[in-house]
């Protein structure tokens, strides 16, 4: 049985089994997957151009993916705000394009970007270059308190030892330095109403944290949480339907694939803010 990587217990519960993947509860409440019949999860994904291609990277600026994207970075940008009015240097971990570290230079952050994809790292470098480092955030060895802000958004529902992650930021970030994070919310109604059959629980995430467990990870590592809430996240409808097609869902695809064809071209392609069952919290660095 593996060993929860939040708590140490050995006490895991089997939940289900879906495609190539075994789902734990630990009694402390952290869910995780790994590849059936492993201990330890394989290495990670190649996150090649066919895992971007509902994002549509390559498509520019007024796609329906970039304004959405651009409207979710911008509001959580606004939260950290909220809480510093420095615009120091930031880390944005898996900057995938670079779309966040375009909204954070243009508000005066000093930002830079980790990514563990070489097509979407390749994509962030033509426009950072150098700031874009290509690999894991633990291969970038960035200095002691290097930043004042770090970002991890859709990033440790990837990871299978999410406090070694929470570690090498707080090592690298400034005492009193913000962590902002977003990522699944076990928790969120529509994991319990959809059980397996929840979108998020998918082959590439192997943690999924709720705001308890997260609290948990984050005082473990010495920062205090403060803002939580739900994610929140922007999206039109011409994206929504693109991400069903990519990711078949027996419930909702139908459903989006039909209000393209039926709405007019401003609402299929203004942000909504959408609770997609996800978590967003803000916290900062104790010492
Ligand atoms: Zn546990």
């Amino acid at each position: 049985m593996p060993v929860c990587a939040l708590c140490h217990a050995e006490s895991n519960r089997i939940i289900f089994k879906k495609e190539n993947r075994t789902y734990f509860r630990c009694k402390c409440g952290f869910i995780f997957s790994r590849v059936s019949g492993m201990q330890n999860d394989v290495p990670p994904h190649h996150y090649d151009e066919t895992y971007y291609s509902p994002w549509e990277i390559a498509q520019g600026d007024q796609s329906p993916w970039r304004i959405g994207k651009n409207a979710t970075f911008a509001s959580w940008l606004r939260a950290i705000a909220r809480f510093t009015s420095l615009r120091g240097s930031l880390l944005d971990i898996g900057c995938a394009a670079g779309c966040f570290l375009e909204i954070a230079v243009q508000q005066g952050w000093d930002a830079a970007g980790v990514e563990i994809s070489s097509f979407a790292a390749a994509e962030a470098k033509k426009r950072f270059g150098g700031r874009v480092f290509y690999g894991t955030l633990h291969e970038a060895h960035y200095d002691d308190n290097r930043f004042d802000a770090i970002t991890a958004f859709d990033v440790i529902e990837h990871l299978d030892d999410p406090v070694s992650f929470i570690n090498e930021i707080g090592r690298i970030i400034k005492p009193g330095g913000l962590l902002a994070l977003s990522t699944a919310d076990s928790a969120a109604w529509s994991c319990r109403i959809l059980g397996k059959r929840w979108p998020q629980f998918k082959p590439e995430h192997c943690s999924y944290f709720s705001l308890p467990t997260i609290d948990r990870l984050l005082r473990n590592s010495h920062f205090e949480i403060l803002h939580r809430g739900a994610a929140g996240k922007r999206l039109t409808i011409a994206y929504i339907d693109a991400y069903f097609r990519a990711y078949p869902s027996a419930l909702f695809g139908p459903l989006f694939s039909l209000l393209p064809r039926i709405l007019p071209k401003h609402l299929r392609t203004a942000p909504l803010r959408v609770h997609t069952g996800e978590l967003f919290v803000i916290a900062r660095r104790t010492r």
